[in-house]
This record gives C-alpha cells, structure tokens and sequence, in this order.
C-alpha cells in the first residue's frame, strides 16, 4: 500500500460561522463550496474538492475520488477510522480534510456537520 506521503492532514473547525452557518471554502482556490442552503447544504465544489460529506452522507465525490472507491472496492481492506480508510483510497499528506459543525439559522436553527476533502497535490 502506498503510503510514503504521511496521513491525510485532518483539521477540525468547532466554531466557523456559529452565528450565521457553517462555509466552507478552498483553502487553495479560496472558492466557497459549502453553504447552508434551503435543503440543509449547498455544495459548489471547486478542482480541488475530492470529497464533501455532510452529516455522514456523501454528498459529493470527484470522479478522482469516485475512481480510487472504485478500485479499492476490488480488494478488501479493513478500516476502523475514516483518515485509515483515505489511506487505502492512496490519499497521503497532500490531502487537507476539514471538519466543521456549526448551528446555523435557516427559519429554524439547523445543526449540520460538514467534512471535507481538498487535494493540496492538485493543480488546477
Ligand atoms: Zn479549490
């Protein structure tokens, strides 16, 4: 298994935009690719957004993502944590996973959890 580029860098926001909703932008390209929307997410995914998933729900995979699924689903690896199961996917220190839950206020207030991955190692 390819693994000589480290862990997947996991970053966890707490309080990012507690007072309005959770955002989340590219740390690369600077694009915002998540905000709450009138069904609980909006997601515009920029070239460097390998995966989005929004309260344990995939929401949003690249076709490189959806490729390295694809042919992980040929072996069988084990994975307890999500960051070892990156690991498999062939994803090392260049991918940048954030982590953001907030409370946001859409007519009601909306507690969602947010996690993604942005590919450091693409340029685009
Ligand atoms: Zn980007």
């Amino acid at each position: 298994m390819k693994q000589k580029g480290g862990y997947p860098v996991h970053v966890v926001v707490g309080s990012m935009g507690a007072k309005t909703s959770p955002l989340l932008y590219c740390p690369i390209c600077g694009k915002q690719v998540f905000a709450l929307g009138d069904e609980r997410g909006k997601i515009d995914p920029c070239p460097h957004l390998a995966f989005l998933l929004l309260d344990d729900t995939d929401c949003y995979e690249s076709d490189d993502y959806r490729t390295r699924e694809q042919n992980l689903q040929a072996q069988v690896i084990e994975h307890d944590e999500f960051d070892d199961y990156l690991i498999a996917l062939g994803y090392d220190a260049s991918l940048l996973v954030l982590e953001a839950s907030a409370t946001g206020y859409k007519e009601e207030p909306v507690t969602v959890a947010v996690m993604a991955g942005f590919d450091m190692g693409k340029v685009a």
